[in-house]
């Protein structure tokens, strides 16, 4: 399997060295779909509606499990609209940059960021199992920095370093893109450090792709010797179904705590009634929600934008409608502050 960073195409070289054997996982991302055509065919939709760039420099990629939760002849599905490279992609706005979150100015060594007080985030690898169009880090400079497999020394001797980083944060990319094992040799590096009380993940792959929990995974997670918050990425309720269900249950039983954040996406949810059922069925799934993140305005994201005013007025009739936990916090994200601002 041939693993792309989102900007360049080149193959991530260490992640491939590193993956003796394949999981069933890996066999569903093979099948992903990667051309806009297949995808909307699969969907029942003419292949004339697909109007990306043939070879955009983010190229689409969408796993069968997730496609097969969009609704068929809906060109406007809100799964799909994620996922779907547009050709006002290539287009400039004004205000939509490169790198709006200042994630370059707060890389302390390979892969690591540590912009808040605490913990640091770790960029374990450039690889995702889906291409969601309005990605913020889509133009990170995931090849040369991101901390794989046996490349995250520097990033363990500065989390060493430093006694008051207390939780770290997996991410990337997704973290779950690599292999159970390279996982736990990462684990077993910051166990060795006594100030790291708690592990986290950011990771989409429990959604778009549920049979990454598998039993290795879900063992790892249960020997890990701190309490383990996963942060999962859902923007829809129809993200969810009983795949995802069966997953986040696995999750759980393995003593992992549920969380979910959002991204506001214009078309997709926002509305009361699609942000309101995105909360509900998270928790179905015992997923609370966590954040509500305006969109990040990266290049190329412009048509996702939701105005400020609007944002507020979402929220308000999300606290008129449902109990005070499902309500997510809504933020946004501003270089140089010390942590995500609410929205007010
Ligand atoms: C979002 C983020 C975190 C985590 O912030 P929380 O508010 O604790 O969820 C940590 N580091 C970086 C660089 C982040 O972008």
């Amino acid at each position: 399997m041939r693993q792309f960073d989102t900007r360049t195409q080149s193959p991530i070289v260490s992640r491939r060295a590193a993956t003796p054997k394949k999981s069933p996982w890996r066999e569903d991302l093979r099948r992903a779909f990667r051309r806009p055509c297949d995808l909307l065919e699969f969907l029942e939709l003419p292949c004339h509606l697909a109007n990306g760039s043939p070879e955009p420099d983010f190229p689409m990629l969408v796993p069968r499990e997730f496609a097969a939760r969009m609704e068929p002849g809906n060109r406007q599905d809100p799964l799909l609209l994620q996922v779907l490279p547009e050709r006002v992609e290539t287009q400039s706005v004004p205000g939509f940059v490169a790198d709006p979150v200042g994630d370059k100015d707060s890389r302390q060594a390979r892969g690591l960021l540590h912009k808040y007080a605490g913990r640091v985030l770790l960029i374990t690898t450039g690889a995702c199992a889906v291409h969601c169009r309005y990605c913020f880090r889509q133009e990170f400079p995931y090849s040369t920095d991101h901390a794989g497999s046996d490349q995250w020394r520097a990033a363990v001797d500065y989390i060493r370093s430093r006694a008051d980083v207390y939780e770290v944060i997996l991410s990337g990319g997704d973290p779950l893109m690599l292999s159970t094992g390279q996982l736990s040799s990462l684990t077993d590096q910051l166990a060795e450090i006594d100030h790291v009380r708690r592990l986290r993940l950011h990771t989409r792959l429990p959604i778009v792709l549920p049979a990454r929990v598998d039993d290795r995974l879900c063992h790892w997670i249960a020997s890990l010797p701190w309490p383990v918050a996963i942060v999962v990425h859902a923007n829809h309720a129809r993200e969810f179904d009983p795949q995802v269900d069966r997953a986040m249950a696995r999750l759980r039983k393995a003593g992992a705590s549920l969380f979910n954040q959002s991204v506001l996406l214009a078309g997709i949810n926002d509305t009361a009634n699609a942000l309101t059922e995105l909360m509900e069925r998270s928790f179905s799934a015992h997923v609370v929600p966590y954040y509500l993140h305006m969109l990040d305005r990266v290049r190329g994201t412009a048509r996702f934008d939701c105005d400020r005013q609007q944002a507020l007025a979402l929220h308000e009739a999300m606290r008129a409608r449902l109990s005070g936990y499902l309500v997510p916090r809504l933020v946004r994200e501003e270089a140089g502050a010390p942590y995500k601002l609410p929205v007010l």
